[in-house]
C-alpha cells in the first residue's frame, strides 16, 4: 500500500462496510456506487477495491488483473445505463491541483444529458 494512503478515508469505509453506499455493480477487482452528491442525471464513481491513491498509483502498482477489471466495471456501468451512444464523460481528479477531495482513486462517470464543455 502506498505509504501515503489514508485508510480512513470515505471510499475505504464504504469497501470495509462500515458506511453504506448505494452499490451499482461489482466485481472481484472493483465497486461501482451512486456518487451522494450527483453532478448529472447519472453520477457513478467506480472504485477498485484495493487501496490506491489515485490514477497514477493504480496505473503504476495495480495488478493487470485489477487495471482489467476496474475499468471492465466502467464500462458495464455503460452498458447497464444504455449511454455507449448518446455519450458520457469520465473524469479522475488527482491531487492538490486536481481538485481530489476523497484519497482513493475512483473514476467519475457522468452522463444522462449534454454536460457542457469540459472546463468552463
Ligand atoms: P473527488 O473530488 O474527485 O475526490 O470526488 C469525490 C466524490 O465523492 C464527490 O463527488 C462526492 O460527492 C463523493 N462522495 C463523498 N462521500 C460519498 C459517499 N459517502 N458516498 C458516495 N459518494 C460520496
Amino acid at each position: 500500500m502506498n505509504k501515503n494512503y489514508d485508510e480512513n478515508n470515505i471510499f475505504a469505509k464504504i469497501l470495509r462496510l462500515e458506511i453504506p453506499c448505494h452499490k451499482i455493480l461489482e466485481n472481484d477487482h472493483a465497486l461501482a456506487f451512486s456518487d451522494i452528491n450527483p453532478q448529472s442525471v447519472i453520477h457513478v464513481l467506480v472504485i477498485p477495491k484495493k487501496a490506491y491513491l489515485n490514477l497514477y498509483d493504480f496505473t503504476e502498482n495495480a495488478s493487470i488483473s485489477e487495471i482489467e477489471l476496474l475499468w471492465k466495471l466502467v464500462n458495464d456501468v455503460i452498458k447497464l445505463n444504455k449511454i455507449s451512444e448518446k455519450g458520457f464523460r469520465i473524469i479522475s481528479n488527482s491531487g492538490d491541483d486536481g481538485n481530489q477531495d476523497v484519497p482513493h482513486f475512483h473514476v467519475h462517470l457522468l452522463g444522462g444529458k449534454n454536460l457542457g464543455r469540459m472546463i468552463n
